[in-house]
């Protein structure tokens, strides 16, 4: 058999083997093989490239990727769905060798050999800002990467200072790369279909802004700012840099009075230099 998976194989293959999706672990599945075409096409995966899925489910997009990149590792949670991904692959022409199957939780990912160089997944959507985070933290080696998320995350991820969306994981994600919206995509091409939007996020790395005590001590700031968003800087960080909370923000260069919606991931740097 060649080609993707379709809607009527994924269904024969979750009855197969015993699995009904389930919303505790985001179990929404694709069955559209253009879109998988299309999530591949939009992170530019490269031959070269050793791509990692987090959540290859019953491998919709793993097929994509086996067609596009060298070797593609994939981390699933589901042992039942783990297990059957080889074969999946072997059926339709693909070499399963080069596919690694991990079957772990992607929320304690650590440094993996080969080092992935691209990200591209369907992100189980309850955990999808935290994994994505610790992907970018633990694998400085991925050069960048095509997310699907819930849209409402995708808006947070892309969002811009002073909007109702910018918080903690906008600010967070640009200590390591750029986010850019990538799309749409529609509800339709899911089984079972969500209720909830999903959209496209990419990522392009760059250059950290400097170690991790810095980073640690910029993230600190980031989070107290944004747990009382509604205060003034001045007042939201005073537990964190005490009394003299005003002084060292202005000796930032930033005004205490306004909101940590109103920054940039550079003023929260600086605070934390200043410190
Ligand atoms: N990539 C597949 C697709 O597009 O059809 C499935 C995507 S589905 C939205 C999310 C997948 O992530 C499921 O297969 C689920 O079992 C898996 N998953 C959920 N939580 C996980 C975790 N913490 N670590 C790794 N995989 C997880």
């Amino acid at each position: 058999m060649s080609g993707l998976l379709g809607a009527h194989e994924i269904r024969e293959i979750a009855t197969r083997i015993g699995v009904n999706p389930t919303k505790k672990l985001g179990q929404n599945f694709v069955v559209d093989a253009n879109t998988c075409r299309r999530i591949v096409k939009s992170a530019d995966v490269l031959d070269t490239d050793i791509a990692l899925e987090i959540g290859p489910g019953l491998g919709s997009l793993t097929l994509a990727l086996l067609e596009s990149a060298a070797r593609v590792v994939a981390i699933e949670i589901d042992p039942r769905l783990a297990a059957e991904l080889p074969a999946t692959a072997e059926r339709h022409g693909f070499d399963a060798s080069l596919l690694e199957v991990i079957t772990a939780d992607a929320m304690n990912l650590e440094a993996l050999d080969p080092a992935p160089t691209v990200l591209v997944a369907n992100l189980p959507y309850n955990v999808s800002v935290p994994v994505l985070l610790r992907a970018f933290e633990k694998l400085p080696s991925l050069r960048a990467g095509v997310v699907m998320v819930q849209s409402e995350v995708a808006d947070r991820l892309v969002a811009k200072p002073g909007t109702k969306n910018y918080g903690s994981p906008s600010v967070k994600a640009n200590w390591w790369g750029t986010l850019i919206s990538a799309g749409n995509v529609s509800r339709s091409i899911f089984w079972p279909v969500p209720n909830v939007d999903s959209s496209l996020v990419r990522f392009d790395r760059h250059e950290v802004p400097g170690d991790e005590a810095l980073r640690r001590k910029t993230f600190a700031l980031i989070e107290g700012a944004f747990a009382q968003r509604r205060k003034m800087l001045r007042g939201a960080l005073s537990e964190l840099l005490g009394p003299s909370a005003s002084a060292i923000i202005e000796s930032a260069g930033v005004d205490p009075t306004v909101r940590g919606e109103a920054l940039v991931l550079a003023d929260y740097i600086r605070i934390a230099q200043a410190q």
